[in-house]
């Protein structure tokens, strides 16, 4: 049953896969389908998984496929699903810059890149959570309604969109975004766009037909991190030289 959404969450799976977005075991996507829900099973390596392994549930998020196991995240999904009506897919991974922001105390949240500013906007940090518990499908309630993406703390990041192509674009688009925001770390040199700029870009979401919520990008132009002493400045920034390729 739902052949072909299986056939396109799995090629969903495997793309995540190839871009480095998914490592190991981690990461779940689950989709609407017409009587409930698709999930990726629980504990598989998405890249090796079959369609026949994905677990369908009913409209209430409960599995009628009774030998397979669901995601363990999927309480989490089910909660994006109730609030949005608007979304039809979602993609949960532990991409690494991403989830550096998430497990640091820096945000992902600066005005720097102008698709950025027009389609992501900051994105918020849901308080940390136990994996896997109704923990975290509370941690993001509040942000739910308020942006497509999510870091979820010292653990990784959830997108979802109007379908499987959408959501998967996000986080692409949000590891893209974190990378670069990560390699100007510490030292003060990323050019952030000023603040009349942003007002256009901002009023441009119209235009591009962008119609699910963005929280506005934050304007602070001076990057130093004030709260970092020096010798931290220092070590921070020959991190970054080290780690850069
Ligand atoms: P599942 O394998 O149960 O989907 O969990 C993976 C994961 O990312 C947990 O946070
Ligand atoms: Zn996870």
């Amino acid at each position: 049953m739902h052949q072909q959404e299986r056939d396109e969450l799995i090629f969903i799976c495997k793309l995540l896969y190839d871009r480095g977005l998914l490592c190991g075991m981690d990461g779940n996507v689950s989709m609407r389908v017409s009587d409930g829900f698709l999930t990726t099973p629980s504990g598989r390596n998405k890249y090796f998984i079959k369609s026949d392994d994905l677990v369908h549930l009913n409209k209430q998020g409960i599995s009628i496929e009774y030998n397979k196991k669901p995601s363990s995240e999927f309480e989490m999904h089910k909660k994006v699903y109730d609030m949005r009506c608007d979304v039809n897919a979602i993609v949960h991974c532990h991409p690494v810059y991403s989830t550096f922001f998430a497990s640091s105390k820096y945000e992902l949240d600066i005005c720097l890149l102008t698709e950025a500013v027009v389609a992501q906007g900051a994105i918020p940090k849901a308080k940390l959570a136990i994996p896997s518990t109704s923990e975290i499908a509370n941690s993001i309630a509040p942000f739910v309604d308020k942006a497509d993406a999510i870091l979820l703390a010292n653990h990784g990041a959830i997108t979802y969109g109007k379908n499987l192509e959408v959501a998967y674009s996000k986080m692409d688009s949000l590891e893209h975004f974190a990378k670069i925001q990560y390699m100007g770390l510490g030292d003060n040199s990323l050019n952030t766009i000023n603040p009349e700029t942003v007002e256009l870009l901002e009023g441009m979401r119209d235009g591009y037909g962008l119609t699910t919520p963005c929280i506005p990008c934050n304007q602070k132009t001076d990057r130093s991190d004030k709260s970092l002493n020096e010798d931290e400045i220092v070590k921070q920034v020959l991190f970054n030289l080290s780690n850069r390729n």
